[in-house]
């Protein structure tokens, strides 16, 4: 009854096969979790690089501003001697040169006091960036870490159901020949978690190769493993 037997052991490699092609899936998909993790901090850590760069930005106003600050003391002080030394003066046109000077002085100092009045607009309209800016990060993070919780929650699951796939292929290999299990593996490793396949359409279910009706034959007549001569797959037909 060897044609009845090899006929079984296929059947056993189909089940098997089920299994593996999840196991397959479901660790191509573990594998990508790390990466996912990966991307979504780094997705993060680049909008909060956006708020850094506003907050150095608005310490970075602040500091001119107090430079402009010290400068227009200086000036401020600067016109006062000025004003001070006017009265000392001796002759019309010494004094005249003088009231120039002044004029200079204070004209300067405007300058320097809508440079500062500037800067503070420029302050409130980048604090105003800031808030916004924190209350949409406040916002992404809730997101990132709801979106971490979910690829660790899958990862969970997966190994869950890994474990579980692991204990029912242990149990489906009691009944498979060793020879051919070994033969199976081999495919495997090599095709993609893909070792056995259903012809369809007088086709491969692997590489879609159409096959001669010899070997659809051959396959009916469970006496020999046949595989696909394009693929190497193991072919079986599916009642
Ligand atoms: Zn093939």
């Amino acid at each position: 009854m060897a044609a009845i037997d090899l006929k079984t052991q296929i059947m056993g490699l189909v089940s098997l096969q089920e299994l593996d092609s999840e196991i397959y899936a479901l660790k191509n998909e573990l594998a990508a979790k790390p990466q996912e993790i990966k991307a979504l901090e780094e997705s993060f850590e680049t909008k909060k690089q956006g708020l850094a760069a506003l907050e150095k930005q608005s310490l970075d106003l602040q500091k001119q501003r107090k430079e402009k600050e010290l400068e227009l003391a200086t000036n401020t002080e600067a016109v006062k001697k000025l004003n001070s030394q006017l009265y000392a003066l001796k002759t019309n046109k010494e004094f005249q040169v003088m009231q120039q000077q002044i004029a200079d002085a204070k004209a300067d100092g405007s300058v320097i006091e809508e440079k500062i009045l500037i800067s503070f607009e420029e302050s409130d309209k980048i604090k105003a960036q800031i808030d916004q800016e924190n209350a949409k990060l406040k916002e992404e993070e809730k997101n990132f870490l709801q979106q971490k919780k979910t690829i660790q929650e899958r990862t969970e699951e997966i190994n869950g159901r890994l474990s579980q796939l692991d204990a029912e292929r242990k149990r489906l290999l009691v009944g498979i020949d060793p020879k051919m299990f070994s033969e199976y593996e081999r495919i495997l490793q090599s095709r993609d978690g893909l070792a056995i396949v259903a012809v369809k359409d007088n086709s491969c279910g692997g590489c879609h190769m159409l096959l001669p009706p010899q070997v659809i034959n051959l396959i009916k007549m469970y006496e020999h493993i046949i595989t696909c001569e394009v693929c190497n797959r193991i072919l079986c037909i599916k009642e």
